[in-house]
């Protein structure tokens, strides 16, 4: 019989006995995964190879039922949780030390209505298998740049991408949840039915209960799009950069442009400006060309490419079990000033970091800040240095040029942060992340979690 220690966690029992586990498996349909199975290590691992934590089980939800299972237990036994989608959390929240994991990664249905235009997704799909899903009836709604990604914590969060700027933040296309609460209630959130928590939903994380699954509303998206990236090369970033503020900050919302510093795997430097038109292919290319007669780039990818291959054109660059770090900012502007900063931090970047532009704006900056909790909505560019690299020993030269850009780059920020771009970096920038909502936000968890059973997250605090 096996006994696992639960330390450091002032709520927790000193122990989770095997009859305990035994009790799990039983009023589990799905997995439960525990240190002494084979496949335990497997199970504990995250996107980011960083992380490095030993829950006392991992439960494969097979469905809802499941979740509320998990939640009933582990509430029964007073124990961490950590709650998974896609594992994608960059500081690794998804998963922790001791407590239970609840995994929904397995639960992965989706049913689409192409005539209402919506789909019911549950919370264990990718990006990429959703985009598939809906591209097959030639809709889609706004999802990230990265297949991998979960749609739960992307959702959750805010979640941006490609068709943010025409079709708005992803949790601006939500139109109902199941959700699992703290006392282990399945509920539906919508705009009838329980509205205050799909307010909280829609933006506030994984802070109010786990969601088994998603309804969406779908837009008429492609197949084919106008997309790619043009580079430049690093003698004339500066100015490309000068460009790409003009022509981003100009740009309808049709076109989403974002920007990277790049190094390739030779060491040369470049400067990306990648582009993508939610529209006709013919309107595109007008809209597009001023982008490709810009200047002499060295290479210009801009094609018509199906949606799904844009969605999934930067995953080699992110595959599960590198190490990476990053910091976010909201920015409204590049200015010249800032553009100096960028190249001068730059110059001392490690082999294998990127700092990244991403454009948001356009139909995401329309809807109010108090429509949900998502509050940064007047910001144009989230701007993040990301360092990627395999050797634990790099970690500290790694973090610390990714760290000192975003403190070199703080002047030109907004102040504001995403939260799903939110490493563990304090109570003070949850509160950056949610502004003039986190009240409503903390009023809420003291609705639905008093105790704040949901707390491995960016975490709100339940209101006194
Ligand atoms: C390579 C890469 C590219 C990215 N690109 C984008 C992008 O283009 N646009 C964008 O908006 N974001 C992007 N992100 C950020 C992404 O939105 C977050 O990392 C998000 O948390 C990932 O969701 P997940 O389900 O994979 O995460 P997980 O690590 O599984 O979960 C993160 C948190 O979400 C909550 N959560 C997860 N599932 C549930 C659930 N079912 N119910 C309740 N809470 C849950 C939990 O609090 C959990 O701690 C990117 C991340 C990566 C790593």
């Amino acid at each position: 019989m096996s006994v696992l220690t639960l330390a450091d966690d002032p709520r927790a029992e000193p122990t989770l006995q095997g009859s305990d586990i035994a009790h799990l498996r039983q009023a589990i349909r799905g997995d439960v995964v525990v240190p002494d199975d084979g496949d335990y290590h497997q199970a504990r691992k995250v996107w980011n190879g960083m992380v490095d934590k030993r829950p006392a089980a991992v439960i494969y939800c097979a469905g809802s039922d499941d979740v509320v299972a998990a939640v009933n237990f582990a509430r029964s036994r007073n124990l961490r949780v950590a709650v998974r989608g896609g594992g994608h959390n960059v500081a690794g929240c998804s998963v922790c030390d001791d407590g239970l994991v609840i995994d929904v990664s397995r639960m992965k249905r989706i049913e689409v209505d192409p005539v209402r235009r919506i789909a019911r997704a549950q919370a264990g799909l990718n990006l990429g298998e959703f985009d598939t899903a809906t591209q097959s009836h030639g809709l889609a709604t706004t999802m990230g740049v990265n297949a991998d990604t979960g749609i739960a914590g992307l959702t959750l969060g805010g979640g941006f991408g490609k068709l943010g700027r025409k079709h708005g933040l992803t949790c601006d296309n939500l139109l109902a949840a199941e959700i699992v609460t703290a006392d282990g209630r399945l509920l539906t959130a919508s705009a009838s039915e329980n509205a205050d928590l799909f307010w909280g939903i829609r933006g506030g994380g994984g802070n109010f209960g786990i969601v088994t699954t998603f309804e969406y509303r779908l837009h008429p998206v492609g197949p084919l799009l106008l997309a790619g990236s043009v580079l430049h090369s690093y003698d004339h970033a500066r100015e490309a950069m000068r460009f790409y503020h003009a022509f981003s900050s100009t740009a309808p919302d049709e076109l989403s442009v974002d920007a990277a510093l790049v190094t390739a795997p030779s060491g040369e430097r470049f400067f990306s400006i990648s582009a993508c038109y939610v529209g006709p292919l013919d309107k595109g290319e007008q809209i597009v060309k001023p982008l490709r007669e810009y200047g002499t780039p060295v290479e210009d990818g801009i094609a018509p490419v199906p949606y799904v291959q844009i969605q999934s054109a930067g995953d080699s660059l992110f595959p599960r079990g590198r190490r990476y770090y990053w910091k976010a900012q909201f920015m409204r502007e590049i200015t010249d000033q800032a553009i100096d900063t960028l190249l001068t931090a730059y110059a001392s970047a490690p082999n294998g970091s990127l700092l990244v532009l991403q454009q948001v704006g356009g139909a995401i900056a329309r809807v109010p800040i108090t429509e949900t909790p998502y509050v940064n909505r007047d910001a144009l560019y989230d701007c993040f240095p990301i360092s990627i690299w395999d050797d634990p020993t790099d970690d500290e030269v790694h973090i610390h040029w990714a760290r000192d850009l975003w403190n070199a780059m703080r002047p030109f920020s907004t102040g504001g942060v995403y939260a799903n771009n939110l490493g563990e970096e304090g109570a003070d920038r949850v509160q950056a992340a949610y502004g003039e909502n986190y009240p409503r936000l903390a009023a809420l968890k003291s609705k639905y979690d008093p105790t704040n059973f949901f707390r491995l997250n960016q975490n709100i605090r339940p209101a006194l």
